[in-house]
């Protein structure tokens, strides 16, 4: 007999499971489905984000960040280390545990929910009828199927991985000693943060990008200080450099590549390929479905994440938008609620962006370039941490808050941030965006002293050069 679910969902990443757990929360039946594996064998649910993305990336991060605030600050606080050492093995097994922990909570949240957890691989059939195979072969019969089976990382022909010397970003998590020379192809999101864990541990890193404008979807102000700042810390990023091939051997990887001085080569112990990622959608739905896809290979969906056939729906980085967990999530519970009869909606000009480096990059809204370009009339205000007790008593000066304000009406369109703390400061921004505050609802709200948070008030004080802790107050714009 074929069990029947309200719905049966494809894929227990952030996207996947907040649906479910949404849905169980409104009385639906639930079922989700997944085929993630950890290096067990054991079925493990959070997708990439847990598994192999946001979570073990950010123990890596903040470990990293501790041994480089010990060796390189400690002395400037007066902290002395007769001998500070690196135990790779214990900061892998930590990250390990911090996963784990993870997965195994929302196996618990499943559990509570009554939703039904099914390990395998999910096809959709004709009729929203979910076909599985794992240890055998079911299918389930559902009133509504949301897709949500991630993606996968990019593989380049010039460098295809090898699990060994040229690996994806989640073979690059579990380096077990820390490179000597370490290449990165794409000089984004992974790269950056990857490249600043193992540079952090002492490893030369090479990040190889083929556009000539880095971090071309970020303010180009924050992106001139990020480059100072990431060069200063010895990543070395090359723009304008396209990979032609890359050979492995038994101890290095010979990489060849075209940049605007011609042809040059570089040897690396490791290349990490970190060129984007790609919707996944192999094996995920019987063609006779007639599911649609977009030109990118996106399922097709429109603002509610509905698909072209009835009753199916498609979020995460299945489709369009930003690869974010967070939008996955948000995309989750709108969904969950529609198939519920509620009338929710999603904000997608308010996805909060967050690169996980130090300093920290963080942004909401639009750039300054994006509203040039739209011919938006808008006024600055900028707030250096330099001139922020609390970044200063952190030794962390670097960096600044943006604010960008519509001239007219001087609702805030976008706020730029680079600097420590910034992963949390964004929060308070795109609340305020969110309530559509102006600049002078910023001005008038009270922030604790002393406090990073105070640097977003200046800014918004700096919109109508009324910032005080500045030496040279700006005016107003006209
Ligand atoms: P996924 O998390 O990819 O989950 C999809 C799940 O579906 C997987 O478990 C997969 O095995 C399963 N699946 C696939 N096909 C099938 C099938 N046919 N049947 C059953 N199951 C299937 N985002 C952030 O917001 N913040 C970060 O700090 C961040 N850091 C990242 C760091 C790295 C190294 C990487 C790689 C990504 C990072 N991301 C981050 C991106 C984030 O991981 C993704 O945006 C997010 O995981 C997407 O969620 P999802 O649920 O759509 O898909
Ligand atoms: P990305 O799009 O951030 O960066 C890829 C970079 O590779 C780009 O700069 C691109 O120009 C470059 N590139 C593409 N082809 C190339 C080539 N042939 N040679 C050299 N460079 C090339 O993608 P990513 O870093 O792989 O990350 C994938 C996704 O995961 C992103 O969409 C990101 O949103 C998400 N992610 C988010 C976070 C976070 O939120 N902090 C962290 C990691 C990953």
């Amino acid at each position: 007999m074929t069990d029947r679910f309200d719905i049966v969902v494809i894929g227990a990443g952030p996207a996947g499971y907040t649906a479910a757990i949404r849905a169980a929360q409104l009385g639906l039946k639930v079922a989700c489905v997944d085929a993630w594996r950890d290096t067990a064998g054991a079925p493990a649910l959070g997708g990439t984000c847990l598994n192999a993305g946001c979570i073990p990336s950010k123990a890596l991060l903040e470990t990293s960040e501790l041994f480089v605030q010990a060796r390189d600050h400690g002395p400037a606080h007066g902290l002395k280390f007769k001998e500070l050492s690196l135990d790779l093995a214990a900061m892998q097994a930590h990250k390990d545990k911090v996963v784990s922990d993870l997965t195994r909570g929302i196996a618990t949240l499943f559990k509570a929910h009554g939703i039904a957890s099914i390990p395998g691989r999910g096809k959709l059939l004709p009729k929203n009828v979910v076909e599985i195979t794992g240890a055998s072969t079911q299918r389930l019969e559902a009133e509504h199927v949301i897709l949500a089976s991630g993606s996968t990382p990019v593989n380049l022909k010039s460098a295809p991985f090898d699990g060994e010397r040229i690996v994806d970003s989640q073979a690059a998590l579990e380096f077990r000693e820390v490179p000597r020379r370490l290449g990165i192809i794409g000089a984004g999101v992974i790269g950056l943060e990857l490249g600043s864990v193992w540079r952090r541990l002492g490893a030369e890193v090479v990040l190889l990008e083929a556009q000539e404008t880095f971090l071309s979807m970020a303010d180009e102000q924050i992106v001139r200080e990020a480059l100072k700042q990431f060069t200063a810390q010895g990543l070395d990023i090359r723009l304008g450099a396209r990979v032609l091939e890359s050979k492995a051997e038994k101890n290095a990887v010979t990489v060849r590549y075209q940049s605007k001085e011609g042809e040059r080569q570089e040897s690396v112990d490791r290349l990490i390929v970190a060129v984007g990622r790609r919707p996944s959608t192999d094996g995920l739905f019987a063609e006779e479905t007639g599911l649609l896809l977009d030109e990118w290979g996106f399922v097709h969906v429109d603002e509610h994440c509905q698909t072209n056939l009835p009753n199916v729906h498609a979020i995460g980085d299945l489709v369009r938008g930003p690869m974010l967990a967070h939008k996955g999530m948000e995309e989750g519970v709108m969904v969950a609620e529609r198939i519920a009869g509620r009338e929710s909606n999603m904000n997608y000009d308010l996805v909060p962006a967050v690169i996980y480096t130090q300093p920290e990059i963080a942004w909401v809204g639009k750039t300054e370039q994006g509203l040039k370009a739209a011919g938006i009339a808008h006024r600055v205000g900028v707030f250096p941490f330099a001139a922020n007790g609390r970044a200063r008593a952190m030794g962390q000066t670097g960096g600044f808050v943006k604010i960008l304000a519509d001239t007219h009406s001087d609702r805030v369109l976008g706020v730029h941030l680079i600097g420590p703390g910034c992963s949390e400061l964004v929060a308070s921004a795109a609340l305020a965006m969110s309530f559509g505050a102006a600049s002078e609802d910023i001005r008038l709200t009270l922030f604790a002293h002393p406090t990073l948070s105070e640097a977003l008030h200046e800014a918004s004080l700096a919109v109508t050069g009324q910032a005080i802790h500045l030496a040279q107050p700006r005016r107003a714009k006209p």
